[in-house]
């Protein structure tokens, strides 16, 4: 019997959906409260039609969007409390139709791959919305966006006017990007190339994973002169470019590797860890205690630390960490590869400045073809393509990787090329901004489009945020993407036909052949 239904994410099961529970640990009961909550948003958004509607309002869609991304929050509770105050909001603007919650993900495949493919894109774009958002950055076309596409996920639509919502999804994700790059670098600056250390040195630490970069700066504000030492995790890695994230001499180096190694190398870690986002996975029991949840990271048990008076009170956390006391002496971890040192900070700005130095190589044949490879993680074994793939690169070519895909290869050292280390880490998922902005301006330098540069994307997804850079990529009219390791089961084979016609886009296969097939 089917409990439940959801197909979000790379992982889900038997590559078609979860239905009696989720591999990523969602119980039935709890994606039926995802559904319940996405069905409320709707409501909301349709009674906010022709309306003003205030900061509590957007602040609501935002995070009630954000919520269902995968990994994100598990607590019954706090679903049950968010659907509420998503109702009322309903009711204070006016009220409207409730959606039904059954029909989400009921009806015509090719329909239902539509539906969910826009529903996706927007819950991966609210959460780059939202870290814009928490440093007092908004964008009123792209919040307004969130409500017209909650509005359109509940309406008919022929096959080619949801194509069209889709691709406007992806076109507004271009703007959230720009937004979230500019709440970033008018923060915390522009990164800078920056060497991470994984060596954890002895005494107490804490380990803070997921995106927010503002939860990051007040934490490193509240553990001032304590003798305690921060670590980032996975998606937190990037952090350490930003001058007014790096100038703290506590924040040492980076502990751990991809998100989907947490549940061995935090057993016996003798510290707290903070989760700002995804990806939390169901903790053991051996750790559960040294977990802190925050913002609309949430699971049954953990503890939460909320925002009070705009302020977080992280002290919980310090206390944990003092009371853990960390390792008595230094230890030296390593990468997936054995490497001990990473370097990230290579963002839109470094790469631009050293724009003509890297067409001079271009020019030069020194360089003869750039690689985005870049995504997210995931736990399955064919991930290792990714490590293969950048192994086997030539040594004329360069590159580029954003988000938490490139754990698997971000410590091998691979060289430079005049100067410019071949591997350049460019931050975060919403980074890929960075990633557009370097590849548009190369084509302007060499006059010709991005799809006619030297230039392939080999991308690994796992859940939405990757869905919708995926759809601003196509947006743009980015063609010959490999995707991998294995393509959503939300898209439906006509839907694939459609999107392999117009795109050219191929699933991964080995990285051999991909390499003979890309560069001859
Ligand atoms: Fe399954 Fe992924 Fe949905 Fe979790 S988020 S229930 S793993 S499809």
């Amino acid at each position: 019997m089917t409990e439940m239904f959801c197909f979000q994410c790379e992982q889900t099961a038997k590559g078609t959906g979860c239905t009696i529970g989720g591999v990523c640990g969602k119980k039935p009961e709890v994606a039926g409260k995802h559904d319940e909550l996405t069905a409320a948003l709707i409501g909301l958004a349709r009674a906010a039609e022709g309306k003003k509607h205030d900061k509590n309002s957007d602040e609501l869609v935002m995070q009630g969007l954000f919520t269902t991304v995968t990994n994100v929050n598990f607590d019954p509770a706090r679903l049950d409390e968010l659907k509420k105050m998503v109702e009322s909001m309903k009711v204070k603007l006016g009220g409207a139709k409730d959606f039904d919650p059954a029909t989400l993900f009921h009806g015509d495949t090719d329909v239902v791959s539509l539906r969910s493919t826009l529903l996706f894109g927007l819950r991966g774009m609210a959460a780059y919305a939202w870290h814009a958002h928490v440093l007092g950055k908004d964008n009123p076309e792209v919040t307004e966006w969130l409500y017209k596409g909650l509005r359109a996920i509940g309406q008919e639509h022929s096959v080619d006017e949801w194509l069209s919502l889709i691709m406007e999804s992806g076109q507004m994700n271009l703007k959230c990007m720009a937004l979230l790059d500019e709440a970033n670098t008018s923060t915390y600056g522009h990164p800078v190339p920056t060497k991470v250390s994984m060596k954890v040195a002895k005494g107490p630490f804490i380990v803070i994973t997921g995106h927010d970069l503002l939860d990051l700066k007040e934490l490193l504000e509240q553990t001032k002169g304590k003798g305690i030492n921060i670590y980032t995790h996975g998606e937190m890695l990037p952090a350490h470019g930003y001058p007014e994230l790096k100038k703290y001499p506590q924040l040492k180096g980076n502990y751990g590797t991809a998100w989907q190694n947490q549940q061995k190398e935090f057993n016996d870690l003798p510290a707290p860890i903070l989760y700002t986002t995804n990806c939390l996975m169901p903790p053991k029991s051996t750790y559960s205690d040294n977990i802190f949840t925050t913002s609309v990271v949430g699971y049954p048990g953990l503890k939460h630390i909320s925002e009070k008076d705009g302020k977080k009170d992280f002290s919980p956390i310090i206390k944990k960490a003092i009371e853990l006391g960390g390792w008595k002496q230094d230890k030296q971890f390593t990468g997936i590869n054995g490497g001990t040192e990473m370097t990230t900070g290579f963002a839109r700005n470094t790469v631009m400045g050293v724009a003509d130095t890297v067409i001079s190589a271009v020019k030069s044949g020194a360089i003869k073809h750039f690689f985005l490879v870049g995504g997210c993680d995931g736990a399955k074994p064919g991930r290792n393509y990714y490590t293969d793939f950048v192994k086997k690169t030539p040594a004329d070519t360069v590159i580029l990787t954003l988000a938490c895909g490139k754990y698997r290869f971000n410590d091998l050292n691979i060289g430079e090329i005049g100067g410019i280390p071949r591997l350049l880490d460019m931050g975060q998922c919403n980074d890929a901004y960075a990633a557009i902005e370097v590849a548009i301006a190369l084509a302007d330098a060499f006059k010709c489009s991005v799809n006619e540069l030297p230039l392939t994307l080999v991308l690994s997804w796992y859940e939405q945020k990757a869905v919708i850079i995926l759809l601003t990529l196509l947006s743009l009219g980015i063609k010959n993407i490999y995707l991998g390791p294995t393509l959503p089961a939300f898209i439906s084979p006509n839907v694939l036909k459609v999107l392999v016609d117009k795109f050219n886009i191929k699933p991964i296969s080995t990285p051999e052949a991909d390499l003979k097939a890309i560069l001859g």
